[in-house]
């Protein structure tokens, strides 16, 4: 298996090469050279198969460059019963007839970000091992919560490999900044920039591109990377899941073999749903894909519409993590919808870099219609879900999975399609605590109170213990305490790589 890029202008490449450079010389996304496809008789024999097991046999033929015991070794150090605390790694909660919620956040960070920065830093590490580079990985984050700590977990004490993570000092959670000031590892350096998030973003990809600062690292035995959520490497692993969904709901008599089911996934990026557009592709018996956007909802007017726009005001939300208006990955799915015609799409993505806006052609867009579905939910709809979900089926979501009720509830009311459907639950609500509660309980229960406090409320009304990643943080003893103005950032690099 080769991985050629979306805009036509690289030599194919192993995956390994792919996963290492993360994003194709010529600006485009790797993608596989061929399918490759799990037939329903397969699938049917493949029902209730454990989710390493499972794993192994999704990523081998995408990694053909690896070896089969590569591969396992990356699996169990990913997916162990001490990174994801449910036995199941993803369980499946059937909530009523027909709905059913993949909870993908039983990892060490509490979000589904875990099933893809668990197995990358294991990837990575072999990958350079395998491509005869002798330099040590120095991977530089910029985050505005949830990535970073994802990181940082997945390449704590990765052999060969060292991260920077830089978070805006005063833009983040409580929570989210413990997650990180108290991580745990040898080879983590967690730095808080006096500024906000674009400007730490900025800073990282200033000492990207800044060649000094490449020879320099260079001289001090590092290769920069990033994590980025266009890496190869992080996409590949979120397909597993989907086929996870599926085939235990098949040993579990819940689905007859080849029928087919929706997925609500809420998305960001594009990152998530587009795994589950190649699990279809790859044979998985799908018929739509919700796309369950908040307010930025830029995706759902593509959809809808085939233009894709930027140029529209950005709003903060309560899911914030899909608090985004350039979805990066989407440019796969141009690739494989238009026929794989690498000029189109590099067209579209110029035409994106120069007016924030392009069109599709007719034939492109009827083909993603045919498959996608699209709606948003503004902050009122989201904190109504939680609190209905919770009244209906006496279960808790986060804001994002909330998105995606609501997203669901408007595609009933559209479609009067009852086939069986899986939202994808992106993150605990245990981490989203504030909107849980006061969804849920009201204004009144969160006032003056502090996010570990909520999580206490959260654990006494409702029975459920709160996630071992979020449990004691404010106990923990605090590692990182460094701040830099932007403008020091890649002196900071230096003195943590060269000092
Ligand atoms: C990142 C994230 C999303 C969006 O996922 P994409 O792959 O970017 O579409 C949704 N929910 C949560 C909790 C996330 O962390």
């Amino acid at each position: 298996m080769l991985y050629v890029s979306t805009r036509g202008k690289t030599e194919p490449v192993p995956s390994a090469q792919a996963i290492k450079m993360g994003i194709a010389p010529d600006g485009g996304l790797f993608v596989p050279d061929r399918s490759v496809q799990i037939t329903a008789k397969q699938l049917a024999k493949m029902a209730g198969t454990p989710y390493r097991q499972l794993a192994q046999t999704i990523l081998e033929p995408f990694l053909s460059d690896f070896s089969a015991e590569e591969v396992r070794t990356c699996v169990a150090h990913a997916y162990s019963s001490v990174t994801f605390a449910a036995p199941a790694v993803a369980p499946v909660i059937r909530l009523g007839d027909g709905l059913y919620v993949l909870e993908l956040w039983h990892g060490p960070t509490c979000a589904f970000k875990d099933f893809a920065l668990q197995i990358l830093p294991q990837l990575l590490s072999r990958a350079v091992a395998k491509t005869g580079g002798r330099e040590k990985i120095a991977v530089l984050v910029a985050t505005s919560g949830d990535t970073g700590k994802a990181a940082l977990e997945g390449f704590k004490d990765v052999a060969g490999t060292s991260i920077i993570v830089f978070y805006p000092a005063e833009g983040v959670s409580a929570v989210q900044k413990l997650q990180m000031v108290t991580q745990e590892g040898g080879n983590v350096h967690v730095i808080g920039v006096q500024g906000n998030f674009d400007q730490a973003q900025s800073g990282v990809k200033e000492i990207f591109g800044d060649k000094a600062m490449r020879e320099e690292a260079g001289r001090c035995g590092y290769r920069f990377s990033s994590a980025n959520s266009i890496n190869w490497g992080r996409l590949l692993p979120q397909i597993v899941y989907y086929f996870f969904a599926y085939l235990d709901l098949l040993a579990r008599g819940e689905l007859a073999a080849g029928e087919e089911i929706n997925f609500v996934v809420p998305t960001g990026n594009f990152g998530n749903i587009l795994a589950a557009f190649y699990a279809r592709q790859m044979g998985l018996p799908v018929h739509r894909l919700i796309l369950a956007a908040n307010r930025n909802n830029v995706l759902t007017e593509f959809i809808r519409t085939g233009v894709y726009d930027r140029n529209r005001p950005f709003y903060k939300t309560i899911s914030p993590s899909m608090d985004i208006l350039i979805s990066s990955n989407l440019e796969r799915l141009l690739f494989a919808c238009t026929g794989r015609d690498a000029e189109k799409v590099a067209a579209w993505m110029t035409e994106l870099r120069e007016k924030g806006r392009y069109r599709v052609d007719g034939a492109t867009h009827a083909k993603i219609s045919a498959l996608f579905w699209s709606a948003s939910a503004d902050d009122n709809e989201t904190m109504a879900a939680i609190r209905d979900t919770y009244q209906q089926y006496n279960y808790l979501i986060d804001p994002h999975t909330a998105v995606g009720m609501h997203v669901y509830n408007r595609y009933l009311q559209a479609t009067r399609d009852f086939r069986k459907t899986i939202i994808a639950s992106t993150a605990s609500p245990f981490k989203f605590n504030q909107s849980v509660v006061q969804a849920i309980w009201g204004a009144e229960a969160v006032r003056q109170k502090s996010e570990f406090e909520l999580l206490d409320f959260l654990t006494r009304e409702t029975g459920l213990s709160i996630p071992p990643g979020l449990r004691d943080l404010n106990k923990k003893p605090v590692r990182h305490t460094r701040t830099v103005r932007p403008e020091d950032m890649s002196r900071a690099v230096r003195d943590i790589l060269c000092g």
